[in-house]
């Protein structure tokens, strides 16, 4: 089980199973949306994810079309993105978890749009865009 919730704790859920595709992505939108300089997220089954509470703060912006990035009314943290064209995964971002998922980001995406005042330290792999 892994448990995540925004920081002011009114939307809570949990996941039954695994995430996957875990990253960090340096598009524009990910470092506003997240207030950062990347951001690290993962992807789940819709089916391993449950609402525990507060789904009704759920508020969604489209940042590009039919991706839909769902945050907290009340605080502002970002939660989770639905897809228009695969409704069976959300993105979500591992800042949200309380718990540990397990995996850990395994490269670093859109680093040709990367902040110019971040330099990437690590040694996992970089990819100017996401790689198909
Ligand atoms: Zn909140
Ligand atoms: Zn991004």
């Amino acid at each position: 089980m892994i448990r995540g919730s925004c920081l002011c704790r009114g939307i809570r859920y949990e996941i039954n199973g695994k995430l996957f595709q875990a990253l960090n992505c340096h598009c524009s939108m990910c470092r506003k949306a997240q207030g950062a300089a990347f951001r690290s997220r993962a992807r789940v089954l819709s089916a391993d994810f449950r609402w525990i509470s507060g789904e009704h703060l759920l508020t969604f912006f489209e940042s590009s079309p039919g991706n839909h990035r769902g945050f907290c009314r009340v605080c502002g943290s970002p939660i989770l993105t639905k897809f228009d064209s695969d409704t069976s995964v959300f993105s979500l971002p591992l800042g949200a978890l309380d718990d540990d998922p397990g995996i850990r980001p395994q490269c670093h995406v859109h680093v040709a749009s990367k902040a110019p005042w971040f330099t990437i330290s690590d040694n996992l792999p970089q990819f100017a865009e996401l790689p198909q």
